[in-house]
């Protein structure tokens, strides 16, 4: 480790199709079809199909396999534990949980001395439905930075959850409809209301259902869970409906009895934002690192070099600065950003 190794932007380089370790022969998330992928998470932009060859953890397979076809998923499919070292090529890689979604990981690499972490997506708020986040030393650490400007600041999500079920309470007429995308979030707001002792079936829209499954395939528990059905609006009536961001703004919720309509998302700190999507009840729950946790994550780190990418780059970059790390914007593009859908 240190000074010694070779300049990681010598063997870890940025292509049209994402981050590519030349010594292990390898794309980091690619975003089109390669020979060699390694793969952080199966959300969307980070999981692609097609490729000959995916190195994944289980969980970040099982949920390939489930959202595009075993056979998408990767013609060899190679499952990795947290922790394990794996030799390819030259390089070592070694998985680390990102906390994020069920499966994600961060990626280390290991060539001539030098360590690089790649983070993918993560989160340090604790998540009962996945693996927190662990902190790895690294030469280079390559951070996200969706949240990447001060403003972003997320509360505990337990304090999120009890404005829901105040509401529930509130209003025991009404349908609560909650805008969540269908991998990781949705999850994640079962698991912390039954951690708030919420036991009743909570309703998933026909979109939810097979990521809930495999979840619960991999062993996390959920509870009872119902196919929300809008003919059916009488039963939904104080139910808690989980529906995909574009659900809730359309035809679907409203012919809900009365519905309240809610949304999870780190955007919802944007007051306007939740006013002109029509939300009554805005949560602030992310995956991803506020502002805070993102700063907190890299002093962890300790890495004296950083690459900030998807995301607020700039901001984060000039407060590293300030602190004395040395940051630089990687310019990778076809990243989203699931909580803005
Ligand atoms: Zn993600
Ligand atoms: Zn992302």
């Amino acid at each position: 480790m240190g000074n010694m190794g070779k300049a990681a932007e010598s063997w870890l380089k940025t292509t049209p199709s994402g981050l590519f370790c030349e010594p292990g022969g390898f794309y980091v998330d690619p975003t089109r079809p390669v020979e060699r992928a390694v793969i952080s998470h199966a959300h969307a932009d980070h999981a692609r199909p097609g490729h000959e060859y995916v190195l994944a953890t289980a969980g970040t397979l099982a949920v390939m396999r489930t959202r595009m076809g075993a056979e998408r998923a990767g013609a060899k499919q190679q499952e990795i534990a947290y922790g394990e070292a794996l030799k390819i090529g030259d390089v070592t890689v070694t998985l680390y949980p990102a906390g994020h979604v069920l499966g994600s990981a961060q990626i280390g690499i290991v060539y001539g001395g030098t360590r690089v972490v790649i983070s993918g997506d993560y989160k340090r708020q604790f998540d009962p439905t996945c693996v927190g986040f662990e902190v790895v030393r690294a030469d280079v650490f390559v951070t996200e930075a969706t949240f990447g400007l001060p403003v972003f600041q997320h509360p505990a999500a337990a304090g999120e959850i009890a404005k829901l079920l105040g509401s529930v309470a509130m209003f025991p007429e009404r349908t609560h409809v909650v805008g969540c995308y269908a991998l990781g979030k949705c999850q994640r707001l079962i698991g912390e209301l039954r951690r708030a002792g919420y036991d009743k079936p909570i309703y998933l829209h026909g979109a939810h259902v097979a990521v809930c499954e495999t979840y619960r395939a991999q062993g996390v528990k959920l509870g009872e869970l119902r196919p929300a059905t809008v003919a059916d609006k009488a039963s939904l009536k104080g139910a808690i409906v989980l529906a995909p961001p574009s659900a809730i703004a359309d035809r679907w919720a409203r012919r809900l009895e009365d519905p309240v309509v809610c949304m999870a998302s780190g955007w919802m700190r944007i007051r306007q934002r939740a006013k002109a999507g029509g939300v009554e009840l805005p949560l602030i729950i992310s995956d991803h690192a506020d502002w805070n946790d993102l700063i907190t994550t890299i002093r962890e780190v300790q890495a004296p070099e950083v690459w900030v990418t998807h995301g607020n780059e700039e901001a984060l970059i000039h407060a590293l600065s300030r602190l004395q790390i040395r940051a630089r914007a990687l310019r990778l593009i076809g990243y989203g950003d699931e909580e803005a859908a």
